[in-house]
């Protein structure tokens, strides 16, 4: 099947979903959208109100600051895969609870699998945690880390800077990095022999060999 297809495929399954109490609440399931191909791939936290009313990730006003900030960093949107670790809305925003996350890994894997980026750029705290479970986002956004062969970038929620205004610039600045990180994810990944089953790796840690393992003491 070809990426588009597996796409497809896992968004029609979203849609009709009950492996997690989240498919009792929803009005949609909101998969993901974007380019098959991209090389690079922003995963959120869940859908929230507009989402679940549309079915599409990130709309409204932190939908508005993340096309603002792919626009910064040189993307359209429709250059570039988005999606949630859950593709249903908690009621009330909550955070999904694990047994949520895991039943709908199911879905994440797959698509990451399917678009296979060199990049995935988390977006919120819960979405950092699923590959970086030991992060604090207050220490660690805008940098890079590796996780089963592939860069890993976390970053805060658009919605975080929109309801705390001193972090505006804090995303726009992390944001901007993120295309010299995509060439240095893309070089390693041509040159390296990272496995794409490897563990996650220390932060700072690339297959250049150039680890800080030290700053694992941050955490
Ligand atoms: S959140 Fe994921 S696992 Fe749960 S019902 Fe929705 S699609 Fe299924």
């Amino acid at each position: 099947m070809t990426p588009e297809e597996i796409l497809d495929e896992i968004a029609q399954q979203t849609r009709v979903c009950t492996r997690c109490p989240l498919h009792l609440s929803r009005k949609n399931a909101v998969p993901g959208e974007g380019n098959p191909h991209s090389r690079i791939m922003f995963i959120g936290e869940g859908p929230g109100f507009y989402e679940n009313e549309q079915g599409r990730p990130f709309v409204g006003a932190a939908g508005n600051f993340l096309d603002e900030l792919l626009g910064d960093a040189g993307f359209k949107r429709e250059e570039v895969f988005i999606t949630n670790v859950v593709k249903c809305r908690p009621p009330g925003n909550r955070d999904p609870e694990p047994e949520e996350l895991n039943a709908c890994k199911f879905y994440l894997e797959r698509q990451i699998s399917a678009i296979n980026p060199d990049v995935i750029v988390t977006l919120g705290r819960v979405s950092m945690n699923y590959f970086i479970d030991k992060g604090k986002i207050s220490l660690i956004h805008g940098r890079d880390f590796w996780s089963r062969g592939r860069m890993v970038v976390a970053m805060y929620h658009p919605a975080a800077a929109l309801h705390q205004p001193s972090l505006r610039n804090v995303v726009k600045e992390d944001f901007a990095k993120l295309p010299s990180l995509m060439k240095k994810a893309q070089a390693a990944r041509q040159t390296s022999t990272v496995s794409q089953d490897a563990n996650l790796d220390l932060p700072g840690d690339d297959p250049a060999g150039n680890d800080q393992p030290e700053q694992l003491s941050l955490f």
